[in-house]
C-alpha cells in the first residue's frame, strides 16, 4: 500500500506513535522514528521496523524547537530522498483544574501539542511542495472536540490542532498536499495507564463500545489516510473513540 514512500512519525518510540510507525512500515514505507527522551526505546522501534524489510533510523528532536525540527527533516530527506508522510503524533499532558493550573503547565502543553504541529508542518511543506505531493496527519484528541475538565491546556491545544489542520489543508490543497487529523478517544497507552481505577470506570461508562481502543486501532486509520484510498479526503478530523462523541 505504501511501498516506496517515506514517513516521519513524531514521538514514535512508544504508544500510539510506535504503532503508527510499525503500521506504515508493514505497508512498505521507510519510517524515521522521532524521539525526544528515550533513545533506547526509539532504537528498539527502529529494529522492529527493519525486521519488516524496510529502512528506518531514529532522529532526536524536540518538536517545538524549530532549529531541531529543520535539522530532523533534512536528515530524513538525506536518508530517504523524499518525505511523503508526516504524522504529527508527539504529545504530552499536564492535567490540572483551571484554578490550579500553572502558567508553565499551560505553556508546555501548547508548545509541544500545538506549536509542535505548526513547526513540523511548516518544515516539511517546502519538501512536499517540491514533490508536488504529501500527506500530513495530525493526532488531535476527542477531547479537542468535546472539552474535558482538568485539561484546559490539552484541550485548547488539541482543538487548535483541528483548526490548524483545516487551514493547512486549504492552503496546501493546490500543491496536492492532503492534511487530515484524527481524534482518538481513550486508547490504552502509558498516557491512559496513569488513570486511577475510578477514572477508568467513569471513562468506560462514556464509551458506547464499552472498551478502550488499542494503539493499532488508531494506526490503521492513519494508514488509510496516508494511502491512495484517501486521495479525495482533506481537512477532516476522524474520530476513533468507540462512539464517545457523535
Ligand atoms: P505517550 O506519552 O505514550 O507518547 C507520546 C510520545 O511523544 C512519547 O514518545 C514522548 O517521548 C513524545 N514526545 C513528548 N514530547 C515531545 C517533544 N517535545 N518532541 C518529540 N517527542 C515528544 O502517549 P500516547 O498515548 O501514545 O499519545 C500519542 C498522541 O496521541 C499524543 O499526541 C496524544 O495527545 C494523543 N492522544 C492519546 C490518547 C490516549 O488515550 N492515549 C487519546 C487521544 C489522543
Amino acid at each position: 500500500m505504501l511501498k516506496g514512500k517515506s514517513a516521519l512519525v513524531t514521538g514514535s518510540s512508544r504508544g500510539i506513535g510506535r504503532a503508527i510507525a510499525l503500521e506504515l512500515a508493514k505497508q512498505g514505507a521507510n519510517v524515521a522514528v522521532n524521539f525526544s527522551g528515550n533513545e533506547e526505546k526509539a532504537q528498539s522501534v527502529v529494529e522492529e521496523i527493519e525486521e519488516l524489510g524496510v529502512k528506518s533510523f531514529k532522529v532526536k528532536a524536540d518538536v517545538s524547537n524549530e532549529a531541531e525540527v529543520k535539522q530532523m527533516i533534512k536528515q530524513v530527506v538525506d536518508q530517504f530522498n523524499s518525505l511523503d508522510i508526516l504524522v504529527n503524533n508527539a504529545g504530552i499532558t499536564r492535567d490540572n483544574l483551571l484554578m490550579r493550573m500553572k502558567e508553565e503547565e499551560f505553556d508546555q502543553v501548547i508548545n509541544t501539542n500545538l506549536k509542535g504541529v505548526f513547526v513540523c508542518t511548516k518544515a516539511v511543506t517546502r519538501q512536499m511542495m517540491k514533490q508536488k505531493a504529501g500527506r500530513i496527519i495530525n493526532v488531535s484528541s476527542i477531547v479537542g472536540v468535546s472539552g474535558n475538565p482538568g485539561q484546559a491546556n490539552y484541550v485548547a491545544a488539541k482543538a487548535g490542532v483541528i483548526g490548524l489542520t483545516k487551514t493547512t489543508a486549504k492552503e496546501l490543497a493546490s500543491r496536492n498536499i492532503l492534511v487530515n487529523a484524527i481524534a482518538p478517544g481513550f486508547i490504552s497507552t502509558d498516557m491512559t495507564n496513569a488513570l486511577t481505577e475510578e477514572q477508568r470506570k467513569d471513562m468506560l461508562d462514556m464509551i458506547p463500545l464499552a472498551k478502550l481502543g488499542e494503539p493499532e486501532d488508531v494506526a490503521k486509520v492513519v494508514r488509510f489516510l496516508a494511502s491512495e484510498d484517501a486521495n479525495y479526503i482533506t481537512g477532516q478530523t476522524i474520530h476513533i473513540d468507540g462512539g464517545m462523541v457523535m
